[in-house]
């Protein structure tokens, strides 16, 4: 008989953000060794995260480290970016996906403008949680420290953060690297604040199941399969789930899931995260295709409209070298769909490659959109943009 597939402890996902030269690899580096010692991660060095690979998320290149490890409650998917760009980059084509921020500032230095910029696009692009790192703290003074942390809580404040509620920890990434008791337990601390703080996403349990279709198949004698990557929700075999195809005709197919796969293995129970292939009942194998959504019953209204951040791709970057003006028409990818949509750029009127703006799309057809989803633009072939959905317009 196959193995069922065992899943340990919930996963989260979380970076470092925050100036340059302020510690963010160099703390990276120290969780990994404090978790190593206790035997819940595996030590990475300070050079493998620095030489962070590239990587091509929603058709734009940027430098990302991904780091592993667990703690006693919670499995992490750690990230981190070498360059101020590739943060504005990642965060704006939402392709990390946050589940909260270690914002790590230099107790030396305060806030920088990197810092600040990095709060106001974690703030857009829907990271709800923050814990503060305040590094560099073996070299600080105390009472220059204390007032970096008031300046720190007010910045948050600022944003929406509610600053005062927000943990923050005097670190010292390179001393708890080298070893030294009292900064590995510093950087303790702070895990246990980011475990403690930042909350599991509703994702796990609550949130309604919602999986884009990557790929639809026939069975013989078993029906109709579609293939994907679980959003949000869970999903177990008896379900009643709706397939929202947004074919003029043809809005909404109620179904079944008759049966749920991982890898070719048989699982009670999918959630988010999980690949999974689902038998729909009696689902004719036209009625649904790649770029349709499997969701609960009436939890997501497709929409034509909604706001944006857009980062515009430098030619450089193989993007367009001309500018984008309202009334610009590209193709929008949006999880697995691919739709026309008409951009009006408001009062900014004109983005040049290398820009970030604020736009309203009007999409060619109703699609399932949420604030945070992230999406990439397209224009004879190649990409040209990214964003976030900032809000859904009525
Ligand atoms: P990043 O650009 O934010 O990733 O910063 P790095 O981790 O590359 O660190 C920048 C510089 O600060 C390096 O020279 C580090 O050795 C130094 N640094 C990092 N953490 C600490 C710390 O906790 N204490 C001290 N004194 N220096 C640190
Ligand atoms: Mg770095």
């Amino acid at each position: 008989p196959k193995t069922a597939y065992v899943r340990t402890k919930p996963h989260l996902n979380i970076g470092t953000m925050g100036h340059v030269d302020h510690g963010k690899t160099t703390l990276t580096a120290a969780i990994t060794k404090v978790l190593s010692e206790r035997g819940t991660g595996t030590f990475v060095p300070f050079d493998r995260i620095d030489r962070a690979p590239e990587e091509a998320l929603r058709g734009i290149t940027i430098n990302i480290a991904h780091v592993e490890y667990e703690t006693d409650t919670r499995h992490y998917a750690h990230v981190d970016m070498p360059g101020h760009a590739d943060y504005v980059k990642n965060m704006v084509t939402g392709a990390a996906q946050l589940d909260g921020a270690i914002l790590v500032v230099s107790a030396l230095d305060g806030i920088m403008p990197q810092t600040a910029e990095h709060v106001l696009l974690a703030r857009q692009v829907g990271v709800d949680h923050i814990v503060v790192a305040l590094n560099k703290a073996d070299a600080g003074d105390e009472e220059l420290t204390d007032l970096v942390e008031l300046e720190v809580r007010d910045l948050l404040s600022a944003h929406g953060y509610g600053g005062d509620a927000v943990p923050v920890v005097r670190v010292s990434g390179l001393r708890a690297l080298e070893g030294d008791p009292r900064w590995t337990a510093a950087i303790e601390a702070l895990l246990d604040a980011v475990d403690t703080y930042v909350p599991i996403p509703e994702r796990y349990a609550d949130a309604p199941f919602l999986m884009p279709v990557e790929n639809v198949l026939t069975i013989t004698g078993r029906g109709t399969v579609v293939t994907g990557a679980v959003e949000r929700g869970t999903i177990r075999v008896g379900d009643r789930v709706e397939v929202l195809g947004a074919t003029v005709t043809l809005k909404a197919v109620e179904t079944v899931v008759t049966g749920l796969e991982t890898f070719g293995k048989p699982m009670e129970s999918a959630e988010a995260g999980d690949n999974v292939a689902l038998l729909l009942r009696g689902m004719p194998r036209e009625a649904v295709r790649r770029g349709h959504v499997v969701a609960a019953p009436g939890s997501t209204t497709p929409t034509r409209r909604f706001t944006a951040q857009v980062y515009v791709l430098s030619a450089r970057e193989g993007g367009r070298t001309t500018p984008v003006t309202s009334g610009y028409r590209p193709q929008f990818y949006i999880r697995t769909a691919d739709v026309v949509g008409d951009i009006d750029l408001g009062e900014t009127a004109v983005a040049r490659p290398g820009d970030t703006v604020t736009v309203t799309v009007e999409l060619g057809r109703e699609v399932p959109l949420e604030v945070g989803l992230g999406f990439a633009i397209r224009e004879g072939g190649r990409t040209v943009g990214a964003g976030t959905v900032a809000s859904i317009v009525a």
